[in-house]
């Protein structure tokens, strides 16, 4: 078995990969900012961050993946000038902050599912851990690394060393790329808001009471102080899109090194951008974002397809959006469907309790090695393209690709299974699998509603959950 490398942002390398603790992997996923819909930009660097929660659990990991809600505090010019994110949606669509916060993280969440994307196994909102950002900021200016200017309590960057190791760029750079609306009583262009004054003569929606006054964290000091609570010293990897670098992860660095003395995260992963053609950046704030739902579902596209393109692309290189982009991912996507169909679907009436074939061994290394390398997804693709015209059994091409299919996410399962088909736990995919067995703990505990909601994830999945006398049964919807 090939190693598994990765490629670390902090020293410029693809590495091998050794987690802190044996077979055990930390990892914290820089989440959505809950003021709008995502866009297909936002959730390409999910889907990346997908297929390394994969990629681990394939080579036999067991992980502890943790994803923030920033439901506060991230403000329209990242240096911490500009309205707050949470507010101004709140004022556009006549809602309160908690509001908005609320309904976009559902749907978010509806995103995750539609594109088969693992949930991680903690979901954890800056308003929820205020008290938490508060410690940190206390021990931060225990330690002498703040000041005070009108606006809020900031972090002097000037006092840690090698401020810009993970951005690898010299100073004079990022202080070029500060926004233009500066604090002047800032005392080096690069330092940061730990926490925001309330203005003096309104009430912000989202404030709390601190030992430097009422108001609100900056954006930073949530992903330091929920990776240490909920990671504890399982730092390993630490993963965002590549315009996090610069600032934000930039920052949590700077103030969690310096908080605790030791270092964070080992690994630090970055997706490219998803770019409309002409090489523009999709992003929320320019108004130029398509979602999932008016890009593929509006025009009756498969979800699926966007994860089927986003796959043919390595992560670190940008992927292209154009109207017909998605069109022939789409297709493309299908032809591997109707190949898998031909190799003989599961009819309604049958209960599938295991594949009979045997994952085919070499094909499997040649898989595992291209996934191994970095994520090359599109190496791997080209593998199942060889597992359909390899001299196999069906039952054998069938083992393999729904094998290959625990990493790629593109349900080959739902493609060769019809309706009413009966299908055992331990053939579901994961995600699948992983609703389910959630469900049921929700009935036991008497969760009636989480119960549910549970139950109509997995049947907008396409799979019927039902109870029974001694217990469910799932099916092919
Ligand atoms: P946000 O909700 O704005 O905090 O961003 C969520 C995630 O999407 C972050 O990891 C960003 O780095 C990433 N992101 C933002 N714009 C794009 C884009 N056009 N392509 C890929 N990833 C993006
Ligand atoms: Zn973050």
């Amino acid at each position: 078995m090939t190693p598994l490398f990765l490629y670390n942002t902090l020293t410029k390398k693809k590495e091998e990969f050794k987690p802190l603790k044996r077979g055990q992997v930390g990892l914290y996923t820089c989440g959505p900012t809950v003021y709008n819909f995502a866009h297909i930009g936002n959730l390409r660097s999910y889907l990346f961050e997908d297929f390394l929660v994969r990629v681990l659990k394939y080579n036999g990991y067991k992980l502890k993946r943790v994803m923030n809600v920033t439901d506060v505090g991230h403000l329209i010019g990242d240096m911490d000038m500009g309205e707050d994110k949470m507010e101004k949606g709140a004022a556009r669509e006549g809602k309160s902050a908690w509001d908005i916060a609320e309904f976009y993280l559902q749907a978010f969440k509806k995103d995750l599912i539609a594109l088969n994307i693992l949930e991680p196994d903690i979901w954890c909102k800056a308003t929820d851990n205020i008290s938490e950002q508060i410690k940190m900021i206390k021990t931060l200016e225990t330690k002498g690394y703040t000041y005070r200017t009108d606006d809020g309590l900031y972090f002097n960057t000037s006092k840690v060393k090698n401020y810009n190791k993970l951005s690898h760029l010299p100073l004079s750079e990022l202080k070029e790329g500060a926004r233009v609306e500066k604090n002047a009583q800032k005392k080096n262009p690069t330092d940061f808001a730990l926490w925001k004054f309330s203005p003096l003569n309104s009430k912000r929606q989202m404030e709390w009471a601190s030992p430097w006054g009422v108001g609100f964290p900056g954006w930073h000091i949530e992903c330091s102080a929920m990776s240490l609570k909920f990671l504890g010293s399982q730092l390993d990897i630490h993963c965002g899109g590549i315009d996090h670098i610069n600032i934000h992860h930039t920052n949590e660095i700077a103030q969690s090194e310096a908080a605790t003395g030791k270092k964070f995260f080992n690994y630090w992963l970055h997706s490219a951008f998803l770019n409309i053609t002409g090489g523009k950046k999709m992003a929320k704030s320019a108004d130029n974002f398509l979602t999932l739902q008016n890009a593929l579902v509006n025009k009756g596209l498969d979800p699926l397809a966007f994860r089927f393109a986003a796959l043919q692309v390595h992560y670190r290189k940008p992927m292209e959006y154009n109207d017909n982009s998605l069109v022939q991912a789409e297709a493309g996507l299908k032809s591997l469907y109707n190949q898998f169909k031909s190799l003989g679907a599961i009819d309604a009436g049958e209960k599938v309790k295991a594949f009979v074939g045997a994952v085919n061994q070499p094909l499997k290394n040649e898989f595992w090695a291209a996934v191994n390398d970095d994520l090359n997804m599109p190496q791997a693709l080209a593998i199942i393209a060889a597992v359909f015209k390899a001299k196999l059994t069906a039952a054998d091409k069938r083992a393999t690709i729904l094998d290959f299919d625990k990493v790629l996410g593109l349900d080959f399962l739902k493609a060769g299974v019809k309706a009413g088909a009966e299908l055992e736990l331990n053939i579901l995919p994961d995600s699948i699998k992983d609703l389910v067995l959630r469900r049921q703990s929700a009935r036991v505990s008497k969760e009636w509603e989480l119960a549910d909601n549970l139950r109509k994830r997995i049947e907008d999945s396409g799979y019927l959950m039902e109870d029974t006398k001694d217990g469910y049964r799932i099916s092919r919807k």
